[in-house]
């Protein structure tokens, strides 16, 4: 599909931002954070604002990787923000927050990947906003177990590493990651007790028996939660789209995924890691 064709009706959600929205935005800003909701241009904030669900980047913007279908600048990152941590527990506490999600680019310039700084905003939201659950969108850390294991002992609520993609396109869509290094994420944070989640996108190339067998090793692996989404292409310099799902077909993955053992799929054109985060733990996490 070319980027001009027009998006089905189903991928143009409407969106209104009300006064509290608005309000919210300004907190975000005088706390100098960035949300994703926002920088991504998500179609589903105001949905998840209400809902208290946000999600915030923590560790800068500059990635140090460049996968086909992101969006975040490939630059040098800045050292990481010592006083972070205390500036989105703020924000999650004035925004009375109930779910609170921290995503992080990778930064494969850190000995630790950054897993420190993100158990550090664990932590400190913890102590700001306890009655918050805590959801960690990571990047894989290279596999090191060592730097993994930081993150790990702040226990967020929800360990979240997305595989984006199946087996068979991993180095087309994300050339510094891998599948099998994703997956030892996964069953690491496993082990280690925790509630995971990863997600992957339709729409670039994959087939529908490759997004089953997907299914079929998370679910050997116990992944609690999976959500899969439809990929949009953001610029023409990215992966193109090679097609847009039906609804039907994520109703069906949701089915499969949910038969195979996992114990909630959140599926729809529209969903990201994100969408839906607060109630997708509620079906597995204990209050
Ligand atoms: Fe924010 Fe995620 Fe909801 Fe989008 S789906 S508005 S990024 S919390
Ligand atoms: Fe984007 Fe994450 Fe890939 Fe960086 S590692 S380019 S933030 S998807």
């Amino acid at each position: 599909l070319s980027i001009e064709t027009r998006k089905p009706d189903w991928l143009r959600p409407k969106v209104e931002l009300g006064p509290e929205v608005m309000d919210l935005k300004k907190t975000i800003r005088s706390l100098d954070l960035v949300t994703v909701c926002e920088d991504a241009g998500c179609p589903n904030l105001s949905d998840c604002w209400s809902d208290g669900t946000a999600t915030f980047m923590v560790l800068g913007e500059r990635c140090t990787r460049a996968c086909g279908f992101c969006l975040v600048d490939t630059s040098k990152p800045l050292a990481p923000a010592a006083d972070e941590p205390q500036r989105v527990a703020e924000a999650i506490d004035r925004m009375a927050l109930d779910h609170a999600v921290l995503t992080m680019v990778a930064r494969d310039d850190l000995a630790d990947g950054g897993m420190a700084h993100v158990a550090a905003c664990v932590e400190a939201i913890r102590l700001r906003r306890p009655q918050a659950r805590i959801e960690t969108l990571i990047s894989d850390a290279k596999g090191d177990d060592s730097s993994l294991d930081l993150l790990f002992a702040s226990r967020p609520d929800v360990m979240n590493h997305n595989v984006e993609t199946v087996a068979r396109l991993q180095r087309a869509v994300r050339p510094s990651a891998g599948y099998a290094r994703s997956l030892g994420v996964l069953a690491r944070a496993k082990a280690a007790g925790l509630t995971t989640k990863t997600g992957f996108m339709a729409g670039l190339g994959e087939t529908d028996d490759e997004i089953v067998g997907l299914l079929a090793d998370l679910a050997d692996l116990g992944v609690d939660i999976v959500t899969i989404g439809q990929y949009l292409r953001p610029t023409s310099h990215h992966l193109p789209i090679a097609r847009y799902a039906e609804p039907a077909e994520f109703e069906r993955w949701k089915q499969i995924g949910e038969a195979f053992g996992i114990g909630h799929v959140e599926a729809s054109p529209l969903t990201r890691s994100s969408y839906h985060a607060k109630s997708s733990a509620d079906a597995v996490v204990e209050p």
